[in-house]
């Protein structure tokens, strides 16, 4: 194995949920040597680093320009989680007019913001996306491992019907009219929803190849409004760019 990788770990626009996921494996900390982690440790400094996880979307002025600087210091870029990847929550802004959001504020002029939240891919190259909301341990500590052993990492690309069936579970589209977002969804948290029997919140984005305008088609004919099934696509992956057709209007 090779020396213990210099790593950083970046905040960007989120909820630390998707970082504090390194929390959950002690048994890798020994093993990777953490230059910058503002969560994790009290002494930080950005420098050259082997690999730099990033969560959370582009927001401010600041956050564009830390994100290049970061970019210009790492030899991998890895987003983590859906606000990294699409953008999250706070990307569904970007569907209305920032100075009518901004005027639930008493002094809206003290919020200085971009015109939208944008995933980091807009801003810099990246190497690899784990997704998620927040991501999953078992995925993140796979990624790491491939790297400490010089082999591809794999992150599930597969639809969650796959993993769903996998787990035995009875369809609850099939069986029960439920909507699911699962045909259209990135497998990786282990079709948790499914398995309870309840449908697909989407939290994992977009599987590759998603052909949304199926799905949407399905729903249809199930009898869901327009206005519901744009509800079940109006969630932390909203805007990634396979979902936001269906909040434009452009698909259904
Ligand atoms: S993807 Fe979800 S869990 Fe991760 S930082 Fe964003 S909101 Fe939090
Ligand atoms: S329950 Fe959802 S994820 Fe599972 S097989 Fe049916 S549509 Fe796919």
């Amino acid at each position: 194995m090779k020396d213990k990788p210099r790593v950083g770990v970046f905040k960007f626009s989120s909820c630390d949920g998707c970082q504090a996921t390194f929390f959950d494996l002690p048994s890798l900390w020994g093993y990777l040597d953490f230059k910058y982690w503002l969560l994790g440790k009290s002494k930080n400094e950005l420098e050259v680093l082997d690999i730099a996880f990033v969560e959370g979307s582009v927001s401010t002025q600041e956050e564009a320009e830390f994100i290049r600087e970061i970019r210009e210091k790492a030899r991998l870029l890895v987003t983590i989680g859906a606000c990294a990847t699409s953008g999250g929550i706070q990307a569904l802004r970007n569907f209305g007019r920032l100075e009518e959001l901004s005027s639930v504020y008493p002094e809206p002029e003290f919020i200085k913001v971009l015109e939208r939240s944008t995933p980091i891919s807009e801003h810099v190259k990246v190497d690899y996306e784990i997704y998620g909301c927040p991501i999953n341990p078992h995925v993140l500590e796979n990624f790491v491992k491939a790297f400490l052993h010089d082999r591809r990492p794999e992150i599930p690309s597969y639809p969650l019907c796959m993993e769903c069936k996998l787990r035995g579970n009875i369809c609850v589209m099939d069986a029960y009219r439920i909507p699911c977002l699962g045909p259209v969804v990135r497998a990786g948290c282990g079709a948790l929803c499914p398995s309870v029997g309840r449908g697909c919140y989407g939290c994992f984005g977009p599987c590759k190849g998603a052909n949304v305008e199926s799905l949407v088609s399905w729903f249809e004919q199930m009898g869901m409004s327009r206005k519901d099934v744009i509800k079940l696509f109006e969630n932390e992956n909203a805007y990634s760019e396979a979902f936001r057709k269906v909040l434009e209007g452009k698909v259904g």
